[in-house]
């Protein structure tokens, strides 16, 4: 026991193990490496109770800068979206252009015209900044816009039917990524649900029927995340948009994700555009600015002005406003769209959707022999053909034929697959795939940092035990 107290005496005092660790003060603080070198010298300590060697004063300045770069890792992290879904929600959605990037910076190191008219010298509106662009890529009358879109369809809901009724299709009661549930928002906006036809199938009849003196608005709603096929009947929306008009009821069409181009000229499924939506009649539209549109998160309300100006009055609106730097990021982003030529070379959500198959090929011949050295003795490695999703409520049945790697465990229980995804999203970068069918697929769509990828993989440590 003496000898055990007299080697516990001997570890170096926190101070003086301080003094051999000026760099990792200089770069992580003098608090948090006291707090590190006192949680390191308490595992040596411990150690030494349990009848392990004393560390030296340098192993233990060693731990401590573990302990340090560890918590130094950022929690919101880059990560290599392999999964095959180009607008992943929980990946964050879309990649910003270039430009965006640019222009946000500036609104970040800046004073910026937020709320300032240049010109006048005196109070302007945020909205002012995006309003006559959406108006040019749209047909629409006038815009607005919020946080989101689920943001946009409270708001919507709450301004123009708030202590009334509005109609929607039973077919269209959508459910978005856990809380986004239409109902649910309807009884948060103060709107009374009225559910119209079944499932499958509503008519002009079922709509028409609905509507009564406490009628607030119709809705429509993409049906972003799911198809309902077979023995099926919708209302067009021009049908629609003419019976809310005869009747004196706003049509509001939820569209989601909203592009506003023709994406089949990309060579992917038609989805109706935002222009294609206010010519069928609607009078107020709104879609996401993080989805198929390529900008940072936003929720674009536009339509009829007198509709645009009671939504603009609710008290709402300010909780629900976007920031200086979203704004800068969606006006450079929406401007990318004058130059349609351009678009899918700056834009980086278009040109992952519409990358060429032979170029997601390529790729995967190149990177297969690095990734099969990486897990060699522990997983095959096959470059496959596989299919990407666009995600995000968007398209939700088609899907774009890619290529990828299959990382298939060459021993092991069921879990080994498991484990080799755990490792993959374990590197200091790390890198999310998918599994199927027992395999590990990393779909290439999306890889556009190669380099980075391959540092990654050479940086990893691969504690695939
Ligand atoms: C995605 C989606 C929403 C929610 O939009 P966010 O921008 O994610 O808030 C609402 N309605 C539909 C139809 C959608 O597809």
């Amino acid at each position: 026991m003496a000898e055990l107290s007299e080697r516990l005496r001997h570890l170096p005092s926190v101070d003086q193990l301080l003094r051999d660790a000026d760099p990792l003060v200089e770069q992580h603080g003098r608090l948090r490496t006291k707090e590190a070198i006192r949680t390191a010298l308490d595992a040596a300590r411990t150690a030494l109770q349990n009848g392990s060697e004393a560390p030296d004063a340098a192993s233990i300045v060693a731990i401590a800068h573990g302990l340090l770069e560890r918590e130094a890792l950022p929690s919101l992290r880059p990560v290599f979206n392999l999964t095959g879904t180009v607008l992943h929600t929980n990946l964050g959605r879309a990649l910003l252009a270039e430009a965006a990037i640019e222009a946000a910076t500036v609104a970040m190191r800046q004073a910026v015209s937020l709320e300032f008219d240049v010109a006048a010298g005196q109070r302007g509106e945020r909205d002012d900044h995006v309003r006559e662009l959406l108006l040019e890529l749209t047909g629409a009358e006038d815009a607005t816009l919020v946080n989101n879109n689920a943001a946009a369809v409270l708001l919507v809901l709450n301004s123009l039917a708030d202590g009334r009724q509005a109609i929607v299709s039973r077919g269209e009661l959508i459910e978005i990524g856990g809380s986004f549930r239409m109902p649910d928002i309807m009884a948060r906006a103060g709107v009374e649900l009225v559910e119209v036809g079944t499932t499958n199938r509503t008519h002009a009849k079922d709509y028409a029927a609905a509507i009564g003196e406490r009628t607030g608005l119709i809705l429509k709603v993409h049906t972003s995340n799911y198809r309902i096929e077979g023995f099926t009947a919708e209302m067009p929306a021009s049908d629609l948009a003419r019976l809310a008009r005869e009747r004196g009821v706003p049509l509001v069409n939820d569209l989601g994700s909203g592009t506003l181009v023709d994406l089949s000229a990309y060579g992917l499924a038609k989805e109706p555009t935002v222009r294609e939506a206010v010519a069928e009649g609607a009078d107020v539209i709104t879609f996401s600015g993080d989805k198929l549109l390529g900008g940072p998160q936003a929720g674009f309300i536009i339509g009829r002005r007198d509709l645009i100006a009671a939504i603009n009055r609710n008290p709402m609106k300010r909780a629900l406003r976007v920031d200086k730097i979203r704004l800068a990021a969606l006006e450079a982003t929406l401007r990318l769209y004058r130059d349609p030529d351009r678009l899918a070379a700056r834009l980086p959500t278009l040109r992952a959707l519409a990358r060429p198959l032979a170029d997601i090929e390529a790729q995967a011949q190149r990177l297969q022999p690095l990734v099969a050295t990486t897990v060699a003795g522990i997983a095959t490695v096959e470059v496959v053909a596989c299919r990407s999703q666009v995600g995000s409520g968007a398209l939700p049945t088609s899907t774009i034929a890619s290529a990828g790697l299959a990382l298939r465990p060459t021993q092991g229980d069921g879990r080994a697959v498991e484990r080799l995804a755990t490792a993959f999203r374990a590197l200091k970068v790390p890198v999310i795939g998918h599994v199927e069918h027992n395999a590990l697929l990393f779909d290439l769509r999306c890889l556009d940092d190669e380099a980075g990828f391959q540092d990654a993989l050479a940086a990893g440590s691969y504690d695939l035990a």
